[in-house]
């Protein structure tokens, strides 16, 4: 799928979330500027979110209360090469089947996720970014 601007980017997140079966593990793949944060805040608001998305990349992650219960959390592992402590904030946060996680530059942690994770793809192209599901 070819996304040609931030706005249709947002928009994508948008109507993901109305595809979201929780609980979900949704790991995004893609460079430095691809999109991953601008994807999490359209999917944020799909989801109900009334605050601002900002991007986790020095806190690690953020959390944000869904309508109806459950959290989004939103975690961005690019300083952490081993998630260390983070690994039981994870832990109780994949077990709690109300939850969404999201999660830019998870490599150091793929391994603690079911297998079954889905996985979003998000690469440079000449006329915008192209997604792979
Ligand atoms: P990442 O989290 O992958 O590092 P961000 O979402 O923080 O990336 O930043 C992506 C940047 O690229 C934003 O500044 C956004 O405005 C810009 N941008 C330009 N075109 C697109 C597009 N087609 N899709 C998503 N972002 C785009
Ligand atoms: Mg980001």
């Amino acid at each position: 799928m070819n996304i040609r601007s931030e706005q249709e980017m947002l928009d994508f997140g948008r109507k993901y979330a109305l595809k979201v079966v929780r609980p979900a593990i949704i790991e995004l793949i893609g460079d430095v500027g691809a999109g991953k944060t601008t994807f999490v805040r359209g999917l944020a608001e799909g989801l109900g979110v009334q605050e601002p998305i900002t991007s986790p990349s020095f806190t690690i992650s953020k959390s944000y209360a869904l309508p109806g219960g459950g959290r989004l959390i939103h975690y961005d592992f690019y300083r952490l090469p081993e998630p260390g402590l983070m690994v039981d904030d994870l832990m109780d946060n994949l077990n709690d089947e109300k939850n969404v996680l999201v999660i830019e530059w998870g490599e150091s942690v793929v391994n603690l996720l079911p297998k079954d994770h889905i996985k979003i793809k998000i690469e440079y192209t000449n006329e915008g970014r192209k997604i792979t599901l």
